[in-house]
This record gives C-alpha cells, structure tokens and sequence, in this order.
C-alpha cells in the first residue's frame, strides 16, 4: 500500500536566545536589578553560559513555571491522521494551531492518502482496510465531480485521513503535553508525534529538553498518578513508582499514618502563623 501518509514532524523555528530569555525572566524575580540591567550583563558577558545553564536547570526543578511560557517554538507536522489531529487540538492553553482544512483542499489523488495503524497489518486486515479506503477515494472524487462541495464530500473521510500542522507552542505547555502525551496512557500515534517534536528541540536545546518526559519522569512529576493496573502494565512501571507505593514508604519508613484531612487540620492550615 503506497499511499500510507508519513509523519513528519521538524522544529521550523524558535524565538531567539531562549536560554537567556529564561534567565532573565527567572532573575527578574529574585533580583534587586531591573530586567534591562540583566540583559546588559547577559550581553556584556559577564554572566557565563555555565551560569545561565546551572541557574536555569535549579529552576526548572521548582514550580516557578510561568517564565517557561517566554520560550517559544514553531513546528511543521505532516502525515498525521484526523484521529491525532482531534487529541492534538484538545490542548488549549500555550498552543496555538493552523491545520489543514477539508474544506478549501480538495484531495484530487484516485487512491486517498491514509494512516495506517500496525495494529491493522498485525492483524492481517490491512487489505480490507486498504479495499474500504480505495472505495472511499472513488466515492470522494465522483461526489466532487457531481458538484458536491469539498466541505460536504469530506463527509465521508475517515479518521485515517492525513492532516497537517503549523504549531505554535511555548515551553511550559510543551512540558504539559509531553507530561500527558509520552505516558504510555496516551495513543501511539500522538505518542510518537509528541517524541518526534521532543526530540527535534533536543537537538537545539538540550538542557531544556532533559525536562520533556511523561509525568512520571524524575524531572516531572516524579511517579505515576495512573491506575495501578496500568502502571503495572506499563515499560515505565519497572523504573518508576506508583504514587500508593510512595504511601506505603511514608507510612513504613516515616512511621506517620496518612489520613484524610479534618476540620481541625484546616484550621491548623488557616490560622497557623508563617514563619
Ligand atoms: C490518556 C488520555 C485520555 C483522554 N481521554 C479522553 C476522553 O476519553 N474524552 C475526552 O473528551 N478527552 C480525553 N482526553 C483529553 C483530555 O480530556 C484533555 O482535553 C486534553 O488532555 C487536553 O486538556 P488539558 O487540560 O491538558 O489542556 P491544555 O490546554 O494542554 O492545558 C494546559 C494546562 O492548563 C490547564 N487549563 C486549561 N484550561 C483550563 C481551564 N479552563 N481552567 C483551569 N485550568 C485550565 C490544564 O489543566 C493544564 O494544566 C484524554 C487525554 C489523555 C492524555
């Protein structure tokens, strides 16, 4: 079948100097000098890309997260299916999407483009697969030809029909999909597309790439908030712990009892003076 849609997926761009963006907007913070006095010194060398580097990864280590939002990154993704493209477009915040539209491209091609999952091939029922979408190619070029809008023939595209993206995404909300889209949990096409873009910004950026992991990742979240059926069933599961695991430690080595809240651990909570 030589019209399987290939993903593609390539870092087009960044905004310049993001690891010296990300400094002076953590410095800013915690500094008695202005954002512009900061940047002289970035520019006049007197802070050291060694510098810049170790500050930017104790950081990143906190959940001071909002100057991630100030590193930017566009990509190109092409020969994903409808399937991913309807996840993909479920993120809403840091992301911002062009897609291509069923409405203004008329596929012209006899046999349609599609993605196919290597569960279907697994299966020995990539040929029927294949059949039913030769069908819908022809069924698709003879509505077009009938006069039937593009808008109205793509009624009948299936979820395996290719899309493509221009992508938009800052960093903080890179860490958030990567958070959800690299676990297991998530379905191996959007899984694959989400390694791909991380990969592609580990080639420019690798310091802040070490970041991008599944939720569970000891640079994440640190364990798995799934079920435990999954993570039992899980690759990660024999490297990563399970959050019950992590309250079977507290109970056994910190011999404190974990328990719900009660009123009286809210007031504690509300009254209590900081010190
Ligand atoms: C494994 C998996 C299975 C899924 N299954 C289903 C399913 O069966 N059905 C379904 O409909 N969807 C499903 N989804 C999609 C899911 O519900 C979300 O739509 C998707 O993860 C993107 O949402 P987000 O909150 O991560 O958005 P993002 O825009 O990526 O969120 C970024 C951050 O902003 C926060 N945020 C965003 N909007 C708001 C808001 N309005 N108020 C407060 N905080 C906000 C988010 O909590 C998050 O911290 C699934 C997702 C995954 C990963």
């Amino acid at each position: 079948m030589n019209n399987q849609a290939k993903m593609q997926v390539k870092l087009i761009d960044y905004a310049s100097a993001p690891l010296e963006k990300l400094y002076a907007a953590f410095r800013t913070c915690y500094s008695a000098d202005t954002p512009i006095e900061i940047w002289e010194k970035i520019e006049a060398e007197k802070i050291s890309h060694q510098k810049i580097r170790e500050f930017i990864g104790e950081r990143l280590k906190t959940g001071h997260a909002s100057p991630l939002e100030q590193v930017v990154f566009w990509f190109g993704i092409s020969g994903v299916s409808r399937s991913l493209s309807h996840q993909f477009v479920r993120h809403r915040i840091g992301i911002s999407f062009e897609q291509q539209s069923q409405r203004y491209v008329k596929f012209k091609q006899d046999k349609l483009a599609f993605v196919l999952p290597e569960s279907w091939s697994r299966a020995g029922l990539d040929d029927e697969f294949s059949q039913l979408l030769e069908h819908t190619s022809a069924l698709y070029a003879r509505a077009l030809k009938a006069g039937i809008p593009a808008e109205d023939a793509r009624f009948i595209l299936p979820n395996a029909a290719p899309t493509n993206f221009h992508v938009m995404v800052n960093f903080a909300e890179m860490l958030h999909i990567c958070d959800l889209r690299l676990c297991v949990r998530a379905q191996w096409e959007i899984r694959r597309m989400v390694a791909l873009m991380r990969s592609e910004i580990k080639k420019i950026l690798p310091e802040i790439a070490v970041f991008l992991q599944p939720k569970c990742g000891e640079n994440r979240m640190g364990y798995c908030d799934e079920s435990l059926s999954e993570w039992e069933k899980c690759p990660l599961g024999k490297v990563r712990p399970h959050k019950s695991s992590l309250f079977e430690m507290y109970e056994l080595h910190g011999k404190r009892k974990s328990r719900a809240l009660s009123d009286d651990e809210f007031r504690a909570v509300e009254e209590k003076e900081q010190l």
